[in-house]
């Protein structure tokens, strides 16, 4: 039935009509949704922001820490005497008792290394770099930008500061101090510090050239294509957040700040798909479940149309057939006939009653008909006084025999019958009397033992006739004398007659119809017979000889 309805016409339209409803709704959740989640990855982002700032403070922290250890370092370098010994110890006792200070080298005022911790071998000259002139110039610590080391092809970070020089300086005495920051190590102290992360993280230290400086963690294999959207993203702004890979190559969530003072912009970033699993589940879930309210509020919907809709069409069209196929309808069902249904079944119930009504009416009225027809038909072809046929049922009879015996040449008797003196009758009795007279020999004609498709009628006055298919004259002589002998024993009184009641003359004929002649001539025969009766003194049967009429 359900299937039926979504097949049927008025099923398809609410059902579309349902969808245009709801398509709007499932648009509009689906926005909402995918908006919340661009919502909650924005306060992620923002959040992330804040952590990189909070990093770069961090970091200009260590910086800071940097700037007192070489001042410290500088102090301390002031007061060592020439001898390289006293140089190299005091440069690695600095490298050593500063986590991130990498290296440690001495300058000559001329610019040449004297002695360092590591990695430098000394006559190197530095005099042509920028932060080494720049920190001799000003006595101030001076970070250098990060640079490609022609030792270890990594990027360092070199940081100088000249050697406070209270005696005079002697042309051997060390100048500066210069040292290679550890970034790594600083990068990592960043990347760890930020307390109640619970999504992994990842630091990365980008100068304004460019250059990947330090990152954490290792970036496993080549990571240029990460590093180039990283570099490229954080180079766009001085601060805010984006979605980049991670190290692990994973979707990552990055905020970034840049520390303008040294060049180095900081991005540091969560695990994404940690942030995002929770994010894409809720609106996972948020879908889903429009998705299903929609399914059940349409398949709700198209239950109630069915209901409401459906089976009272069907109930009707069914009611409706089975008016037309003149059967009477089956009650209709009890379902909610809702508004104008109600109103339809209504108008249905009221035409099936008026047409049964009409049907009834029609019923009798035919009824009425058949009898009137009946009635006609009897009127037509009695005879009102006797009950006998009348002339035009003997008419009808007489051909209807004749064309019989033509067909299976079979013979046609007739009786012609004329009460003897009966216009004395009438005259002695009266009319009345004679009428009386009449129907007492059409009901011994009626009584007499006569086999079905014989025929007595009145052929007017006081002349009836006897038609008798298949019989000849022989047999019609016979049937005329028992008519006789019938009304003999009947002894009708009439004073007129010279016997004394009432008698009849008969004519009889037979003839075997052969050819086109019309039986008129059977009738002529048997008048003439009638005639000869008469002539012979009455009360008697004459015949007209068989004859075969052509
Ligand atoms: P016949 O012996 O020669 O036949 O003499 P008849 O007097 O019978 O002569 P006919 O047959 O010519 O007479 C017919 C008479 O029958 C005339 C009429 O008075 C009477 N008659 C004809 N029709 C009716 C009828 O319907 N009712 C009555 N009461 N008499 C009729
Ligand atoms: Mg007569
Ligand atoms: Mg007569």
């Amino acid at each position: 039935m359900a299937e039926h309805f979504l097949r049927s016409g008025i099923g398809r339209l609410v059902l579309l009509l349902v969808l245009v409803a709801v398509a709007p709704a499932l648009l509009l959740m689906t926005h909402l949704a995918i908006v919340a989640r661009a919502e909650n990855l924005r306060a992620v982002g923002e959040r992330q922001q804040q952590a990189a700032m909070a990093s770069v403070r961090l970091f200009e922290e260590l910086l800071d820490s940097v700037k007192l250890a070489m001042r410290a370092g500088a102090a301390d370098a002031s007061r060592w005497s020439a001898p390289p010994a006293e140089c190299v110890a005091g440069a690695a006792r600095m490298a050593e008792s500063h986590p991130f200070i990498r290296r440690v080298a001495v300058v000559g005022g001329d610019g040449l290394v004297r002695c360092t911790s590591a990695g430098l071998a000394p006559g190197i000259s530095l005099a042509d770099r920028a932060y080494v002139r720049r920190a001799l110039a000003t006595g101030e610590v001076v970070l250098g930008s990060p640079v490609v080391s022609r030792l270890t092809a990594e990027v360092v970070l070199p940081v100088a500061l000249a050697i406070p020089d209270e005696d005079g300086r002697a042309p051997d005495k060390p100048a500066l101090i210069t040292a290679v920051l550890d970034l790594d190590w600083m990068v990592r102290q960043v990347a760890g510090s930020e307390a109640g992360s619970e999504h992994a993280r990842f630091a990365v230290l980008v100068s304004d050239n460019g250059l990947v400086v330090a990152e954490y963690p290792q970036p496993p294999g080549h990571a240029e294509e990460r590093s180039r959207r990283l570099v490229d993203t954080v180079l766009s702004a001085p601060l805010g957040w984006a979605e980049l890979p991670g190290p692990e190559g994973r979707d990552g969530i990055v905020g970034f700040a840049h520390m303008l003072s040294v060049g180095l912009a900081l991005a540091v970033g969560i695990d994404g798909a940690a942030v995002l699993r929770p994010l894409d589940r809720q609106m996972a879930v948020t879908l889903i479940l429009t998705v299903l309210t929609a399914a059940f509020g349409i398949a709700a919907a198209m239950a109630v149309a069915r209901r409401m809709i459906g089976r009272p069409v069907l109930a009707l069209a069914d009611a409706a057939g089975a008016v037309a196929a003149g059967v009477s309808p089956r009650p209709l069902p009890t379902v909610p006939w809702y508004g104008e249904f109600e109103i339809l079944k209504q108008a249905f119930m009221r035409m099936t009653t008026e047409i049964s009504r009409r049907q009834t009416a029609l019923e009798v009225t035919n009824c009425e008909l058949e009898a009137a027809n009946r009635l006609l038909i009897d009127l037509a072809e009695r005879d009102s006084l006797t009950g006998l046929a009348n002339r035009r049922a003997f008419d009808a009879a007489l051909d209807a025999a004749w064309k019989r015996g033509l067909r299976e040449a079979m013979p046609v008797g007739l009786l012609i019958i004329d009460l003897d003196h009966f216009k004395q009758f009438n005259d002695l009795y009266g009319h009345l009397e004679g009428d009386a007279c009449l129907t007492r020999l059409a009901k011994c004609l009626i009584g007499l033992p006569l086999r079905p498709y014989d025929l007595a009628a009145r052929l007017g006055g006081e002349e009836f006739a006897v038609l008798l298919p298949d019989a000849d004259l022989p047999g019609a002589v016979a049937v005329g004398e028992r008519i006789r002998a019938a009304l003999h024993d009947m002894m009708l009184l009439h004073e007129g007659s010279p016997l004394g009641f009432v008698t009849a003359s008969i004519g009889a004929a037979s003839m075997v119809p052969l050819g086109p002649a019309e039986p008129r001539v059977l009738l002529a025969a048997a008048d003439r017979a009638l005639y000869a009766a008469k002539a012979a003194g009455r009360d008697r049967v004459s015949a007209e000889g068989w004859a075969v009429a052509a």
